[in-house]
């Protein structure tokens, strides 16, 4: 199988500040692992080249007010929320990144890869129709999938595992049921929302579902809600097209989460999402970077994770940052882990009556 990788120069540009957690450093050091890795010289990996999205597409997301206020801030600068300013230049910026989410789903459409990667930045998760937020522009994942669905793709699971509730995405698709958007994510933590209790509106009932977990889970958990959520709804709702919302900042490293997924957690946890796409959708497949914010320490090891179980490679070589909370980390918080299970268990009862498998 080839495994499509978006990558640019240019990603490298955007940056708020050079103390910012989501600042240029992220996929630089990524990139340098990448290359040490030796992994453009792999047979299995073809490099993609980005383009911008056209404007059409990001307004099939968001609203023109917002479109207008985002071109006109990027002049000079602006500001939108206290994490995320706009630093002049960011339209630009923000487009090559939606663009670099639609070449991966060209190249997996137009079989040029069997899945793909786009190692994007800025991240667009928390971005809504009318606003952006925690470090968010454009809504990358968003403008894909309608993108997708512009190109013959009717139905599109979204599975989003950034340490972050993916509010933004929720919101754009919460009243439509030819996405069925699942989230992992610590609880409570930042955004705030991505209950259990909420599961779409309208048409789109059921086809919105929220995994809250504590600080502490790790891989074990994370396998379990895959292999008893993720997997039967998946099967239940029969996509055309999975696309993962790939947030590295579960990894036990990261400076501003609680989480305690590895490296290989990823990589198997990828490994299964690779293997659901084969089995349902001829491994359409496309992940799309948000956050991650442990630049040197995490991100290069859990983004070759995950590109190596993308490609189908060996994983037993996977290989994890040495420290102390690596050690615990593998060695899952026992309370954590059972407040996982009851929440899995509270949530199969939430969407029994909208779906089969939970019946
Ligand atoms: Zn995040």
């Amino acid at each position: 199988m080839t495994t499509g990788i978006v990558y640019d120069r240019a990603y490298l540009l955007h940056e708020q500040s050079p103390t910012h957690p989501e600042r240029r450093e992220r996929l630089a050091y990524t990139l340098d692992q990448l290359e040490e890795e030796g992994i453009w010289d792999f047979p299995g990996i073809v490099r993609l080249v980005p383009y911008p999205a056209p404007e059409e597409a990001v307004l099939a997301v968001h609203i023109p007010e917002y479109v207008g206020f985002l071109k006109e801030a990027s002049r000079g600068g602006g500001f939108i929320d206290f994490d995320t300013s706009v630093p002049a230049g960011l339209w630009d910026a923000a487009l090559l990144a939606a663009g670099g989410a639609m070449r991966a789903a060209d190249a997996v459409i137009d079989k040029e890869a069997g899945n793909a990667f786009a190692l994007v930045r800025p991240p667009g998760h928390h971005a809504r129709m009318g606003t952006g937020a925690g470090f968010c522009y454009l809504n990358n994942m968003a403008v894909m999938v309608r993108h997708l669905q512009r190109r013959g793709v009717p139905k599109v699971l979204i599975l989003d595992w950034d340490a972050h509730h993916g509010d933004g995405t929720q919101q754009i698709f919460y009243a439509d049921p030819t996405v069925l958007f699942c989230s992992i994510h610590q609880s409570p933590f930042y955004p705030g929302s991505g209950m259990i209790d909420e599961t779409g509106a309208g048409a789109g009932v059921g086809y919105t579902v929220n995994m809250p977990v504590p600080a502490g889970t790790g891989d074990d958990s994370y396998a379990c809600l895959f292999r008893e959520i993720i997997a039967p709804l998946a099967r239940e709702f029969s996509p055309d097209f999975i696309a993962v919302s790939a947030g590295q900042d579960n990894h036990f490293t990261d400076p501003l989460t609680g989480l305690a997924l590895t490296a290989r957690g990823y990589a198997d946890l990828m490994a299964s999402t690779t293997d659901l796409a084969s089995e349902l959708c001829e491994g359409r497949l496309v992940a799309v970077l948000e956050g991650g914010y442990s630049v040197e320490g995490g991100l290069p090891y859990t983004n070759l994770g995950i590109i190596a179980a993308m490609a189908g490679l060996d994983l037993s070589g996977i290989r994890e940052p040495s420290s102390l909370r690596g050690l615990l980390a593998r060695a899952e918080d026992p309370s954590a882990r059972y407040r996982v299970e009851e929440m899995a268990g509270a949530l199969r009862a939430r969407l029994a009556p909208f779906w089969q498998a939970f019946r």
